[in-house]
């Protein structure tokens, strides 16, 4: 059977040379479905494997637009749509200037997996632009998103694909998406998530990624016997997923001592609590350089320029910037600081590597699929609330986002159990997301 999967990885390398995220997830995730495949050959002879690295559909197009000096810059947007077994695409997208087909790919892919865990009728897609919002004025930022939704509205829709946000794509993007969107098709509908409240927005969008991680991160302490109130969090990142996640933590009595950005990282031993977490709010938007500011206003605050807090002591990781931020040689250091638990906030910010050597070491990693997946979950809430034209309140909104949390916790100790995997969560939430698709996907026929 080994050499089955390793067909399809293969399969995938030669198809997808270039591309080393998105074979990192591809191999990560067809790994541990080996002993579902085993259980079942009618998905080998139905080609579901085959069929699932490949995208349905995959659009590139050129984004021309104007900036402030009346020059004429040209981007490239992209939108790929992975698999609707499940319901319509839905994934966010991405404007940051490495993106390119294998981040995106990566990102649909694990989408795939992550929406099917919510449970909810959502299936998986991802898109973006080598876009740089960064240090862009708002004239030229909603410049460049007209033009990429006069390309990409005609793939788009309520029933078909539903872009949200993710790095570099906030409500701001959002909204200038949606109004273009509205203006060229004259409809008013649940095309978009994340959108602001004025919008059709729901109600605790913005926080749900990082409301999320920490319930499933509780959710993981519980199962193994601890308690989250106590512990030190070393958290990385500074976005809306690291300001959800260190809100929450603090609410339930957990302590983070680290933030990061692209400038190092910050040490504060007294805890990120009360307003330095609205500080981090102020420093969200500013783009770049929050450890330095951040230790000036805050002096007890340790300021380590060019490093990642992975060489700090904490009970549990929640590393929350983006992917491939912990390398074996940060899993080294964790474990050789005792680290007992890794909650993943971003995604796929764990090497394969790293993975395999703090499983091997005792540490109990949550995967970002089911840890993060409460954003996507919220998003479907929204799509919902567009749908029923009604709104939600943000009680109801959070008090579903931890009934879907703790389902997906629980989905994926069942799988562990069904398969004897022991406290493999990653297998366990791949497990899980994968045999949702598979079914769906069998009854579909070869399509
Ligand atoms: N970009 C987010 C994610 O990685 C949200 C996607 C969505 O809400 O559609 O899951």
């Amino acid at each position: 059977m080994a050499n089955l999967v390793q067909k399809y990885i293969d399969i995938a390398k030669e198809k997808n040379a270039n591309e080393p995220e998105f074979l990192q997830t591809v191999e990560e995730v067809l790994m541990s479905i080996e002993p579902v495949l085993e259980a079942h050959p009618e998905y080998i002879e139905a080609g579901l494997i085959e069929r699932l690295i490949e995208p349905e559909r995959g659009i590139v197009f050129r984004v021309p637009w104007v900036d402030d000096n009346g020059k004429v810059q040209v981007n490239r947007g992209y939108r790929f749509e992975f698999n609707s077994a499940l319901g319509p695409y839905k994934g966010g997208l991405r404007f940051a200037p490495n993106v390119y087909p294998g981040i995106l790919k990566f990102l649909g892919f694990e989408q795939i997996f992550k929406n099917s865990l919510t449970g909810l009728p959502i299936g998986g897609g991802k898109g973006g632009s080598d876009f740089d919002p960064n240090g862009k004025s708002d004239a030229e930022v909603m410049r460049f998103c007209q033009s990429f939704i006069t390309e990409l509205y005609r793939h788009i829709g309520p029933n078909t694909d539903v872009p949200a946000g993710d790095l570099g794509v906030g409500g701001r993007e959002i909204g200038y998406m949606m109004g273009q969107y509205k203006r060229i098709t004259n409809q008013y509908d649940g095309t978009w998530t994340g959108k602001g409240t004025s919008n059709g927005g729901l109600a605790g969008r913005t926080e749900a990624t990082g409301f999320g991680i920490v319930f499933y991160a509780r959710e993981m302490l519980k199962h193994f016997g601890e308690e989250l109130k106590g512990k030190t969090v070393a958290v990385s990142g500074f976005g809306n997923v690291t300001w959800g996640t260190v809100t929450k933590l603090d609410e339930l009595g957990a302590k983070v001592i680290t933030i990061s950005g692209p400038d190092g990282y910050i040490l504060d031993e007294d805890g990120v609590t009360g307003d330095k977490i609205d500080y981090l709010l102020e420093l969200r938007s500013s783009g770049k350089n929050i450890c330095a500011p951040y230790a000036e206003k805050y002096p007890n605050a340790k300021f380590f320029a060019g490093k990642k807090p992975w060489e700090v002591k904490a009970d549990l990781y929640i590393p929350c910037a983006t992917q491939n931020e912990i390398h074996i040689e940060d899993a080294q250091t964790m474990v050789a600081n005792g680290c007992k638990f890794l909650c993943e906030g971003a995604n796929m910010p764990t090497t394969n590597e790293a993975i395999a050597y703090l499983q091997e070491n005792g540490v109990k990693v949550g995967p970002s699929k089911a840890a993060n997946a409460g954003g996507v979950a919220c998003s479907c809430l929204e799509m919902s609330q567009n749908a029923e034209h009604i709104i939600f309140s943000k009680e109801d909104v959070y008090r579903q986002l931890e009934g879907i949390m703790v389902n997906i916790f629980k989905l994926s100790v069942d799988a562990c159990e069904r398969y004897n995997l022991g406290d493999n969560l990653i297998a366990g939430a791949n497990i899980a997301g994968f045999e949702r698709v598979a079914e769906a996907m069998m009854m579909q026929g070869i399509v």
